[in-house]
């Protein structure tokens, strides 16, 4: 290993010895760029690494919120402002029970890398409170928001930092803390993005991270091997936004999707997923995948998310949460003859799976490059903000399809510029940190 890398990533662990999944991605990152840095003396002089995985700016603060029936409940939040070198800070916020500092900073770090990818210009943000939604009434939800917010909103602005949803941050909760900020700050400016069609949203943002994957993975199939989604098996983890719209375009693009997941299990259709059945499920009703067999008597159920990953198929889109797929899954992948493994959550395939993948060379979209169509969405949100204009759902997909491809054609012109045309994990993050450590050089000490 690389002295400058290395010195660095122990300099993590006797610093933040607890942060699990924020060392796990720096050290993917940082070992992915030695060969860069090895070309880049000015980096290691410069304290560029040791900066590059110290967040500008960490808030943490409190919630505090009634329930219906009067009692009090307090909440975690935070909020990761963790590059502004190309731009505002720019992520999600996310509600889950299980978010915690580490996670805020992982997916900070590498939302730094993805937003640089999109080639707009937007800093690296994340946020989000271990508050969970489920079993919430509308109200709860809503005040929650609101309290959330009330901490918040002295944080964030148009030109300094953007959040917008992640998991459990839909539309809905977007909606809500957007009401509270213009309460508050009473003005009407794009300081959240993912708002509502009637208030300043972008047509296709809800469909853009699952369509912006498919774009990636047809581009990455079409150079690559020759192929396309057509006439492929897929198989997609999760059956929440992103999963959803990622099955829309598969089938649009002629692939068969045959199973889908939620966190209690998977179903599996060999006749194909009825994707209609499936938004009314989890869209409308928030119910369980499960339910699915209710109405499609030859589908099967699975209790336990993980199995899902031997189904055999051509392409594999993890589309649920980290971790998700470990080097066990990648083994059976291979094994049945998967083509691509292209990620629209963050971080769902382990380190070892993501190695094992690449060596034998399948296809594989690291989540950075893959499912950045969401946040280019959003920043073509805030550029529609800023004109006072709205686009057509035309012009906003043609603007996401070309952004994708053009992410796939950066990661690739890199992974084989550095040895390994399967190799797109070195190709995105060299070309995202290529673009963020030029401009943190170019502006002096800070
Ligand atoms: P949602 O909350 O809409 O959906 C998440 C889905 O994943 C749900 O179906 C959920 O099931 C399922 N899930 C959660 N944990 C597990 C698990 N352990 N095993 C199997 N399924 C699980 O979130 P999104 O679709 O928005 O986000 C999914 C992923 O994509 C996240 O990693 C997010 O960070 C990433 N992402 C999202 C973007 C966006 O625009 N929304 C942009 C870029 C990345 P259940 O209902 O049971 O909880």
């Amino acid at each position: 290993m690389n002295k400058y890398v290395e010195r660095v990533l122990n300099e993590l662990n006797t610093k933040y010895p607890n942060e699990v999944e924020f060392k796990q991605a720096a050290s993917e990152i940082l070992n992915s760029l030695v060969p860069y840095v090895e070309k880049h003396p000015e980096l290691e002089k410069n304290k560029i690494l040791e900066r590059f995985v110290e967040p500008e700016r960490l808030i943490s603060f409190r919630v505090v919120w009634e329930r219906d029936n009067g009692e009090v409940e307090v909440n975690r939040a935070y909020r990761v402002q963790f590059n502004s070198a190309i731009g505002p800070f720019k992520g999600g916020l996310r509600f889950h029970p299980s978010v915690n500092q580490s996670i805020i900073k992982f997916l900070g770090l590498e939302q730094t890398l993805k937003n640089s990818l999109t080639g707009l210009p937007m800093g690296g943000g994340k946020g989000g409170s271990d508050f969970d939604p489920k079993g919430k009434s509308e109200r709860e939800i809503m005040r929650f928001c609101q309290a959330f917010i009330t901490e918040l909103y002295r944080h964030i602005g148009q030109f300094r930092d953007v959040p917008a949803g992640d998991i459990g941050v839909g539309a809905r909760e977007v909606g809500y803390m957007y009401g509270q900020y213009r309460r508050i700050c009473n003005e009407s400016v794009g300081t959240l993005t993912g708002k509502g069609i009637t208030f300043g949203g972008s047509l296709a943002r809800k469909e853009a991270t699952g369509y912006g994957l498919c774009y990636f993975t047809e581009e990455a199939m079409k150079e690559i091997l020759n192929e396309s989604f057509n006439n492929n098996i897929v198989v997609i983890s999760g059956s929440g936004n992103v999963a959803i719209y990622a099955c829309e375009k598969a089938i649009e693009l002629g692939a068969k999707v045959v199973a889908m997941s939620d966190s209690d299990g998977y179903i599996y259709d060999e006749n194909g997923i009825d994707l209609a059945l499936v938004k009314e499920i989890k869209e409308i009703n928030r119910g369980r995948i499960k339910e699915y067999i209710n109405v499609h008597k030859n589908a099967t159920y699975v209790e336990g998310s993980s199995g899902i990953w031997t189904i055999k198929c051509d392409i594999a889109l993890p589309c649920a949460t980290q971790n998700e797929l470990d080097l066990e899954s990648a083994k059976i992948l291979v094994k049945n003859g998967v083509k691509a493994v292209c990620e629209g959550a963050n971080m769902p395939s382990t380190l070892e799976a993501a190695y094992y993948l690449i060596e034998n060379k399948v296809i594989y979209g690291p989540a950075k490059a893959a499912n950045a169509g969401g946040v280019a969405t959003s920043g073509l949100e805030m550029s529609q903000n800023s004109s006072r204009l709205q686009w057509s759902f035309e012009t906003v997909d043609n603007k996401l399809k070309e952004i994708m491809i053009n992410i796939f054609k950066n990661c690739y012109q890199i992974a084989k510029e550095y040895g390994n045309q399967y190799d797109l994990l070195k190709g995105a993050n060299i070309a995202g940190f290529e673009k963020v450590s030029k401009a943190m050089l170019e502006q002096g000490l800070m």
